[in-house]
């Protein structure tokens, strides 16, 4: 097996000039590099030219020589936008030439300087390693074509030959140290097979960061250094070496290093069976860092020395990823690669940045067949193609952070939820007239999160549908036409539920009565409205209430704000109907229910948007009396509502929902956000109050007035979407940020958030 060569050949600066001038014809001051088996040195013209010349390890070996000559031409070819090196060729037409020194002769290549920071000279942010784990799957994709025999080289570093390093456990000197390596060792050795298995191609092998340079502002990997380790390998060797090294180099830290797997799988789709493998990958390599370390200081103790902090830190990382677990590294990896154990290998059709400039035709042919007046987010709008957890990703391969959707209220594509909808649609996809388990099984579970009495479903296909079906079982209850509504209320697009939207219809119709929205007090309004209905002619049917008050601006009042609102619509004898479409299934953190952070109890519950995760579904829960005595009068059937695969989808949601403790999440995240929020906006002019619990949240856009800045906010909005973070706007004037992400938001999402709404506020161009 090949080792490390621990000394490079021994030629000095005047040699290497020399060499410079006869090989390659360039007249240049040389400058010795580091360089750990080549003699390195930097060539600089007086015309400004800048180059590398390599005075290669006489032991290495020239297949593997050939090997780089060749990967770097096909490079050159598939990639060249690519920040690899590019040959030199020497005067006599080869990338590699012959010198002599001293009568030795010394193979030489010369490449082009490559300016930019070492990734392992700086603690790297989130966004630097995003950009590193896209450049490697750039660098992977244009190299999936590409063979050459010496990949077939067995090389130390290999992390399949790591089980071999056992003999050497005895050479490391703490018991702790070697209990480590033993366990990640053992750990790869019982699951090699499964590693052999994963697909494989040529791969780079060992991006370390002192292997990738970054431009100054560290959002550009402008060079990727060294392809002498380049072995056919599992792909999953690429970002899951890098994500070792750089632990090791203690320039990411652990809870940043998925952002790098992240990046990687926005355009190198990996299989949930490669990424599931990784915690073995990553301890192995780290392990084979510690035995490697260990041979050194018996053979080579000033180089074992020159290494032995980054062999500290590859050991503390050894026992940090120990200490966590397997378990959760690899969920948390899945999340940043958006797969689970079986997610299947995948390739994007449409994922190469290539396929950006699609998105004006797709524009147009939308405009023809959808109308131009159909709504679309974003002055820039997205191409979407996929979602994993909270994250987005175009067409183009750009990632966003979603904080605007609640539908997938688990996460995008939760693996969970597909599963359970491919899995019903597989078996039958029939209607409610059938004798269905599902169906029953998704009821008991959810009204079992419903207050007592709240027993008896009715299923459709929206929340306008759930809502329109709600007013109708009021009126025929209660025998009466007239409602009570929030000002500038949202509740859907039916003909009806439209009359109950004020903030499609600021003119209500006469059975509609709209109150005053919060902070105003509510109660002594509604006294007045109900007499106004009655003195119309209308007896009071209902009440209905989005409880986040989403649609007003996002507020957030006590349960005393709505007390004598709720009592003044009893004592009228109307029904109370609680609209969960936003705030349904434990959005605000402290509540599974949005009516019970407002202290009531409605009549009529309706629910949409997040309980089916995405599959169209819509219910309606209310008292087993109410709702037999309405299917009598009507006879109501909806030939989609309800059906199993809906059914299997809701039902999944409140396992998955339970399984991952989002309520709790959304409450310890919700909070921290508010308060990250609550910080920024005392610290910037131009943003107000910050609103709501949970996650869903409100911040309000001001002027130097203080009166709502609703252009403004629309620049901010688009501003994050420029920098990947997804938002909407809300509130009467248009004027409140909506933060509404999926619930698996977690605090570096929040703090993601937070530090982008910073720099676009700092902008000059938002003030324009
Ligand atoms: N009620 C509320 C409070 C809503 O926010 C919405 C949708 N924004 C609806 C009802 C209507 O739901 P859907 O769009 O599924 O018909």
């Amino acid at each position: 097996m090949i080792a490390l060569q621990t000394a490079p050949p021994p030629v000095n600066e005047s040699d290497a000039g020399r060499l410079a001038r006869d090989l390659y014809g360039i007249e240049a001051q040389a400058e010795l590099l580091p360089g750990e088996r080549d003699r390195n040195f930097r060539l600089r013209t007086s015309d400004g030219r800048d180059y590398v010349l390599k005075i290669i390890d006489p032991a290495s070996d020239e297949v593997i020589q050939d090997c780089q000559t060749q990967v770097l031409r096909h490079l050159a070819e598939q990639a060249p936008t690519l920040p690899v090196p590019r040959i030199v060729q020497g005067l006599d037409g080869r990338a590699v030439t012959r010198g002599l020194i001293a009568g030795i002769a010394y193979d030489c290549r010369v490449v082009p300087f490559m300016p930019g920071v070492l990734a392992a000279q700086r603690r790297l942010e989130a966004r630097s390693l995003e950009v590193i784990g896209r450049t490697l799957a750039m660098l992977d994709r244009a190299l999936a074509g590409f063979f050459h025999p010496a990949l077939a080289q067995r090389i130390v570093w290999d992390v399949r030959q790591a089980p071999a390093l056992l003999k050497y456990i005895d050479y490391l000197d703490s018991n702790a140290d070697r209990k480590l390596a033993r366990l990640a060792l053992n750990g790869l050795s019982a699951r090699l097979g499964a590693v052999r298995a994963l697909r494989s191609q040529a791969v780079h092998g060992d991006c370390h960061p002192r292997n990738l340079l970054l431009d100054a502002t560290g959002e550009q990997c402008v060079g990727i250094l060294d392809f002498g380790d380049m072995i056919h390998a599992p792909l999953v060797f690429e970002p899951a070496v890098a994500m070792a090294e750089f632990l090791a180099e203690g320039v990411a830290d652990s809870a940043r290093i998925p952002e790098l797997l992240a990046g990687y799988t926005t355009l190198q789709r990996l299989p949930g069976a490669a990424v599931e493998l990784i915690y073995e990958i990553v301890t192995a390599r780290l392990a084979t860092n510690l035995l490697i370390h260990g041979w050194r200081s018996r053979h080579d103790p000033a180089g074992a020395r020159e290494v032995a902090d980054s062999v500290a830190r590859a050991t503390e990382s050894l026992e940090l990823l120990a200490s966590r677990g397997r378990a959760l590294c690899s969920a948390e990896w899945h999340r940043a690669a958006g797969t689970s154990a079986s997610t299947p290998a995948i390739t994007l059709g449409m994922s190469s940045p290539e396929s950006a400039g699609t998105d004006a035709e797709l524009l147009e042919r939308r405009q023809r067949l959808m109308g131009a007046n159909a709504e679309l987010f974003y002055e820039r709008p997205l191409h979407l193609v996929r979602g994993a957890g909270v994250w987005v990703y175009t067409a183009a391969g750009e990632r966003f952070l979603d904080v605007y959707n609640n539908v997938p209220h688990v996460g995008h594509a939760h693996p969970h939820v597909v599963r359970a909808i491919h899995a019903q649609a597989s078996r039958i996809a029939s209607n409610t007239r059938y004798l269905d388990r599902t169906v029953l099984n998704y009821a008991e579970r959810l009204t079992a999160t419903l207050p007592e009495g709240l027993d008896c479903c009715l299923f459709v296909n929206s929340g306008s549908e759930a809502n329109d079906i709600a007013w109708r079982i009021a009126c025929a209850s209660s025998g009466r036409g007239g409602a009570l509504v929030m000002q500038h209320a949202y509740h859907g697009i039916t003909e009806a539920v439209t009359a109950l939207s004020p903030a499609l219809r600021p003119e209500s119709p006469p059975h509609v009565e709209c109150l005053i929205a919060p902070p105003a007090d509510a109660g002594p309004d509604a006294r007045r409205a109900i007499d106004a209905l009655a003195a119309r002619g209308f007896g009071l049917a209902a009440f209905m209430i989005d409880s986040a008050l989403t649609s007003n601006g996002i507020y957030d009042p006590s349960p005393e704000w709505l007390e004598p609102v709720v009592s003044a619509v009893r004592a009228a004898g109307g029904l109370v109907i609680g609209d969960e479409v936003q705030y349904g299934l434990g959005r605000s953190g402290s509540h599974f229910w949005g009516f019970e952070r407002r202290g009531y109890v409605p009549d009529i519950v309706t629910l949409g948007k997040p309980v089916g995760n995405g599959y169209p579904l819509g219910v309606v829960v209310t008292r087993r009396s109410i709702l037999e005595a309405f299917q009598k009068q009507t006879g109501f059937f909806s030939t989609f509502g309800g059906n199993p695969v809906a059914a299997a989808a809701g039902l999944a949601v409140l396992e998955v929902m339970e399984r991952e403790q989002l309520m709790a999440n959304a409450l310890s995240t919700g909070t921290h956000f508010r308060s990250l929020l609550a910080e920024l906006a005392q610290s910037q002019r131009g943003l107000g109050e910050v609103r709501g619990h949970g996650l869903l949240l409100g911040v309000e856009v001001i002027d130097e007035q203080a009166r709502p800045a609703p252009q403004r906010a629309k620049r901010i909005i688009n501003g994050l979407r420029e920098r990947g973070v997804l938002i909407g706007g809300e509130g009467p004037a248009g004027n409140v940020l909506k933060l509404r992400p999926p619930m698996c938001f977690g605090p570096e999402h929040a703090q993601r958030v937070t530090d982008t709404l910073r720099e676009v506020l700092a902008d000059p161009r938002l003030a324009g």
